[in-house]
C-alpha cells in the first residue's frame, strides 16, 4: 500500500526508485541488460479542471491509469511520477521497442471515450533508454524530460525520443 498512489492505483514514486535500484543491481551484476522509460503528461489538463471541475480531472487520472494498464506488456510497469505525470518502466527494453510502445500509447489515449467530461484527452510522452553500463538514471529520465518538452513546444499529442 506505501507503494501506491491511493488515486489512480498506479506505483508511485518511492515504487519507482526501488525497481530502478534492483534493474540497476542486476545489469550491474549479470552486464546483459538495459531498460527503456516513457515519460507521459496529459495535455492541457489545467483546463479540464477548470472547465468541468477538480473531480472530473480525478476521474481522467483514474480512468487514464486503468486504460494504459490493459496496453502494457505483463513486464511493464506504470508509476505516478505527480500531478498528471506518470512513468512507465520497460525492463529488457531497447529505446527504439519503447518509441513503439509509447506511439500505442499515445493513439490507445487518443481514441479512448470517457463517457463523462472532455470525451476525450491526449498525452505527449517523452522515451529514453539506458545506453550503456554508465547511463545513469538521472541522466536517463533528464534525456526523457527533454524528449517530453519537444512534444509539448510542437503540438503536444505526440512522441520525443532521446534514445
Ligand atoms: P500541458 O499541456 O503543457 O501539460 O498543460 P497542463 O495544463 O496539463 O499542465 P499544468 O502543469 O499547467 O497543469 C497541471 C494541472 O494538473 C494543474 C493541477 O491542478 C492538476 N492536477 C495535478 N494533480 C491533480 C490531481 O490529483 N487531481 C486533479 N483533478 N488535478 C490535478
Ligand atoms: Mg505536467
Ligand atoms: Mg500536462
Amino acid at each position: 500500500i506505501a507503494m501506491m498512489d491511493p488515486l489512480t492505483q498506479a506505483y508511485n514514486r518511492a515504487k519507482f526508485e526501488k525497481v530502478i535500484e534492483a534493474e540497476e543491481e542486476r545489469i550491474s551484476r549479470y552486464k546483459i541488460s538495459y531498460y527503456s522509460i516513457i515519460i507521459i503528461d496529459i495535455d492541457n489538463f489545467k483546463l479540464i479542471n477548470d472547465t468541468y471541475g477538480h473531480n472530473v480531472g480525478d476521474n481522467i487520472l483514474k480512468d487514464f491509469v486503468a486504460n494504459v494498464q490493459k496496453y502494457l506488456r505483463k513486464n511493464d510497469m506504470l508509476f505516478r511520477w505527480g500531478g498528471e505525470e506518470f512513468i512507465i518502466f520497460l525492463p529488457q527494453t531497447e529505446c527504439m521497442k519503447a518509441i513503439i510502445a509509447a506511439e500505442k500509447v499515445r493513439n490507445v489515449i487518443e481514441k479512448y471515450r470517457f463517457g463523462y467530461g472532455p470525451k476525450s484527452i491526449t498525452c505527449s510522452l517523452g522515451v529514453s533508454g539506458k545506453r550503456d553500463m554508465s547511463d545513469d538514471i538521472t541522466n536517463i529520465i533528464k534525456r526523457a524530460d527533454s524528449a517530453l518538452y519537444t512534444a509539448k513546444r510542437g503540438c503536444k499529442n505526440r512522441v520525443e525520443s532521446s534514445c
